[in-house]
Parts: structure tokens; sequence; C-alpha cells
């Protein structure tokens, strides 16, 4: 049996005192209503999700509250994905400075996401057990639409103006050559399954392990190799809003983020999340776990309309963006080309170096230098710049890139095929 849960979450009334005051302060009033639903077929139980519609960055004050949606599609048990769950968040949050304005948050968000999942993945590998997990985690800040994932569960945006996008890359080795490229040069070995005299089939996996992934949070036993460090996609949409799919493997598998996208357009999110697990099963019967969370961001200020039926969106998007609406026919154009949303940000890279920044802070009275994964003070003789060589044989710049504790830099090395350097001991 499918379950939905269905919410709304609006905006307080705001004394009109207050709105001028925002709005000479220059700040953005007019933050988007978020309706979301959720539906969900079990085949195996592996797959968890996160609805939390109302999280606040300083707990107890509204002004910093934001969205989060994610699901979790665990594999080989289901440790990695509850403890994906329970954790992932917070290990996101303590990676940007309690201080932060709204935008120096939003700008920080692409590397928190990056620290807070491979913390996660550091802590989860600790508990000794070898389930792991795929990881769809959503911000939503007014306007602004982060997406981090790794393994394959598609995160998909459907405008308003009818343009479907995905936010996220799927780490299969099968479809993503770049990946096994990253994971032959790291160590693994990228091949099929061998039956009956040496007949290969299936889809490509990598070995030790036989992980179709590429990347995941856990898998302690396939090899480093498997990453957890997400891709990350930040926009920011148009007022007109917007509505995301994010769904489990049981879901895409089945359709294409185009025809999932369509096949609800018109309905709220409730029914439209349970329209797509029953579309879904309709094509390719219940195989996998299926899961579905719509949401719809939606202007305040207008009359709450889903996105529209494809049907409409033809006509009413020639006048919406004039000359610009032939580009709509192509599925090759890119969102920013129509006006529907602002590309920020989008790095995909699984090497920590290119993903963490330059700078990283140091308390120069204590001598401490904070770990940029996981967020813990530490004097400097006892950890790495990321960039540099050894601290006993430092490179010419020996603090370039952010400060890592001798434990994720352990870690680091293991994700690109480094031997560990073993301690040496003279007599
Ligand atoms: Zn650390």
């Amino acid at each position: 049996m499918s379950q939905t849960e269905v919410s709304t979450v609006t905006p307080p009334l705001v004394p009109l005192g207050t709105l001028i005051g925002r709005e000479l302060r220059s700040e953005n009033v007019e933050k988007p209503i978020i309706r979301y639903g959720q539906a969900a077929l079990a085949k195996k139980g592996e797959d968890y999700f996160l609805i939390n519609p109302d999280c606040h960055r300083t707990p107890g004050n509204p002004s910093t509250s934001f969205s989060v949606f994610a699901i979790f599609d665990g594999h080989n048990g289901i440790s990695a994905a509850v403890f994906a769950k329970e954790h992932l968040l917070n290990n996101i949050l303590s990676a940007v400075p309690e201080s932060s304005s709204r935008e120096e948050w939003l700008l920080a968000l692409p590397r928190a996401l990056v620290a807070g999942f491979v913390k996660t993945d550091i802590e989860f590998q600790q508990k000794g057990e070898s389930s792991g997990t795929t990881v769809t985690l959503v911000v939503i800040d007014g306007w602004t639409v982060t997406a981090a994932c790794v393994g394959d569960s598609r995160c998909v945006l459907d405008t308003q103006g009818g343009v479907v996008s995905d936010l996220t890359v799927d780490h299969r080795l099968e479809e993503n050559e770049e990946e096994r490229a990253r994971v032959t040069a790291s160590g693994g070995e990228v091949g099929r399954l061998n039956v009956f005299g040496g007949n290969e089939v299936g889809p490509l996996r990598c070995w030790p392990g036989g992980l179709c992934l590429s990347r995941s949070i856990g898998d302690t036993d396939v090899g480093e190799f498997i990453v957890p460090v997400p891709h990350v996609k930040q926009v920011k949409l148009s007022d007109a809003g917007g509505r995301l799919i994010i769904a489990s493997d049981g879901i895409w598998d089945a359709l294409s983020s185009e025809a999932a996208a369509k096949a609800c357009r018109g309905l709220p999110a409730d029914l439209a999340a349970k329209l797509v697990v029953k579309e879904a099963l309709r094509s390719r019967g219940l195989k996998d776990d299926t899961t579905c969370v719509v949401v719809d961001i939606i202007p305040s200020v207008h009359p709450v309309l889903p996105p529209m039926t494809q049907k409409k969106h033809h006509g009413l998007s020639g006048l919406l963006f004039g000359k610009k609406s032939h580009n709509l026919a192509s599925k090759s154009s890119k969102l920013s080309a129509v006006g529907a949303v602002e590309e920020l940000f989008e790095e995909g890279s699984a090497m920590l170096a290119e993903r963490l920044g330059k700078d990283f802070p140091m308390n120069p009275d204590s001598g401490l230098f904070r770990c940029a994964i996981c967020q813990v003070d530490h004097p400097a003789n006892e950890g790495l710049s990321l960039n540099s060589g050894t601290f006993f044989s430092p490179s010419s710049k020996p603090w370039e890139g952010p400060f890592l504790c001798a434990n994720c830099r352990r870690k680091k090395d293991a994700m690109e095929g480094k031997r560990p350097i073993k301690p040496t001991f003279s007599i």
C-alpha cells in the first residue's frame, strides 16, 4: 500500500510595519510556499526518506528557516540509510559558521554538503558495518534550490515554463564513463558478472564488491574508491516557482525524467507523488523499492497553481519567453537560456582538493586549525593542509588549501587510491 503524507507550510502573518522595515533593509520578503507529498511502495524495505519543511539555521529564529527533502536508497541492509538519515543534516550544518548571513550560508552550502557527506561516511565506517546507501538531499531556501547526491536517486526540476531538467547526476558505472575512469584510476576494476563459462551478465559493476554505483555513503567492504563526495547543483528559480520530483531508482528504471514530470502535471503534490509511483508500477511492476517525494515551490502572492499541464504551457510559454520560446522545444536547452532558473553552482568532482576551497579558519590565539571535514579543532602539528606534502617535508606552500586532521587526510588519500603512508620507526 502506498503511504501519503501531505502538509503545507504557510508563512506566518507579518505586521505591515515589519514588512516595510524588511523592504527597507532589502531583504527578500516573499518567500515561496512549499507544498509536498510522498508515496512509496516497498519491495525490500531499504528506502528511507527525510522531510523537514521547517528547519532553522539558528534554533528558534524563523527568519533563518529552510526546507530539506531527502531520499536514502539502502543496499546490503538498512543501517547506512538509517545512519545517514539521522546524522547527515547535522553534519552539513556543522560545516557552516553559525554567524553566517543568509547570503553567506547559501554560498557556503555547496562546500558544507561535501564536508557533511564525507564526515557521515567516515562516522558510519567506524561502526564496522557493511551496508551502503544512495543519498539525494535537497535544501530549499527561498527561491534557491541546492541538490546534492551520491548514487542514483535522481532529483528532477520541472519549471513553470515546462522545461524538465535533472539537478542530479546518476553515479552508475554503466552510464557514467567519467566515473568508470575515476574508479579504475583509483585501483578498482570495472566489469560485468561472469557466469556459465565466462558469459558476462548484468550491468557494469566495480570489483571487489560488485556494486553498480560509483558513489555512496557506507559500503565499507567494497573499496574506498566508492566515494561519498556528492555532485552538487544550486539554482535559483524565477518567481514563477517550480516542482521537484525526488525519487529512488525504482521510479527512474521505469520512467524518464520527462515522463515522470509530464505524468503528474496539473496535480497537487500529494496526488502527483502517488501518480508517479503508479505510473512506474504500471510500466515495470514492483521490482525494487519505489519512493517518490514531490515538492512544489509556489509564489505566495499568486493563486496556488501546480505546474501547468503540457497543453497549456505551449501557449503561455510563448507569451512569457517571447522569441526564446523555441528553446523550449529543444530538450538540450539549458535552463538558464529560457529564463526559468538562474544556475548558481555546479560541481561533481570526486577530488576533495577541488571541492573544499582554499580558505580555512584558524584561531590565532590558540594555534588551532579546524578540520574542513570533521570540524574538530586540532593543533597544527596533528594534521596537514590538504594540498601540502607531508608535514615533516612540507611543500613550498605548506598551508595552501583547507586543513584536514590526520584521520580525514587518511580518508582522502584512500579515496584517491593512494596507499596510506605506513609509519616507519627507527631504533
Ligand atoms: Zn577531520
